[in-house]
């Protein structure tokens, strides 16, 4: 297998392909004042394997556009929408976040955990604007500095995997610069990393790198996980993901 087969391989077997928690979903939902009565169209744009996707299906009264550019998540996807009896409520769909087909003002809400960052906070927050109705919720997870001071090892690295990464207030000036009203925002807590998304992770890296024959790539795969595990671990205090509730104006 190449790179990209091996990452998705790594990934496609796990509950979540970011931090995050079913307990977090909800509590955005609350925080969003979604109408559990009123029939709601969601899009849920980088879903992976559909982990949001599936509590939202379970706790609103919505249909679910999901969208994921990997086939592989998606497949994963519609197994488990058809185990919990959703298959009616969620429209899987294959489609880069960069280029969707959709109409204006097509959703009442546009949701996203741990996957804006692919095109950038900024970009995303701008070209997805059109898909939502005014007064529509935007609901999205992005990494976020929890302070303004940070130790050079930890900007160093983050920078270099994600130049965009910034503070909450700087965030939340991009929604109120692009027309957007802030309605809640939180920090997801320590277990959204550890409990729900690395330690699974950890868990399969000997099986991972058996099945791979120890290959160079597949080593390398593990070994940047860990890297990436290892900074948390040691700096978790100064960046979470942040979860950005905000109404189109
Ligand atoms: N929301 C999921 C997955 C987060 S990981 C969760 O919280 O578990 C980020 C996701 O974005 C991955 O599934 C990845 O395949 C997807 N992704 C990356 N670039 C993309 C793009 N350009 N268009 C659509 N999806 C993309």
């Amino acid at each position: 297998m190449e790179g990209l087969e091996l990452l998705i391989d790594l990934h496609k077997h796990q509950n979540r392909q970011g931090p995050g928690s079913e307990n977090e979903t909800e509590k955005s939902i609350s925080l969003a004042m979604l109408d559990k009565t009123k029939h709601l169209k969601i899009v849920d744009i980088g879903c992976g394997t559909g982990a949001s996707t599936i509590c939202l299906a379970k706790k609103l009264n919505a249909h679910i556009t999901a969208v994921d550019f990997l086939p592989e998540f998606i497949d994963v996807l519609k197994t488990a929408a058809r185990k919990e009896g959703l298959e009616r409520q969620i429209a899987p769909l294959v489609c880069s976040m960069e280029d969707l087909p959709f109409t204006d003002e097509e959703y009442d809400v546009i949701w996203s955990e741990g996957a804006i960052y692919n095109m950038g906070f900024e970009r995303g927050v701008k070209e997805w604007k059109r898909f939502l109705k005014t007064e529509g919720v935007l609901v999205v997870s992005e990494i976020t500095w929890s302070t303004n001071n940070r130790p050079s090892e930890l900007e160093e690295y983050w920078k270099s995997q994600y130049p965009e990464i910034d503070t909450a207030s700087s965030k939340i000036k991009i929604l109120e610069e692009n027309g957007y009203k802030l309605k809640a925002y939180f920090l997801l807590p320590e277990y959204c990393w550890t409990e729900n998304y690395y330690r699974p992770l950890q868990n399969t890296f000997d099986d991972f790198l058996k099945q791979n024959g120890s290959s160079n790539e597949a080593i390398n795969i593990v070994s940047s996980e860990e890297t990436e595990i290892g900074l948390y671990n040691k700096f978790k205090s100064y960046y979470s993901y942040g979860v950005y509730i905000a109404e189109k104006l």
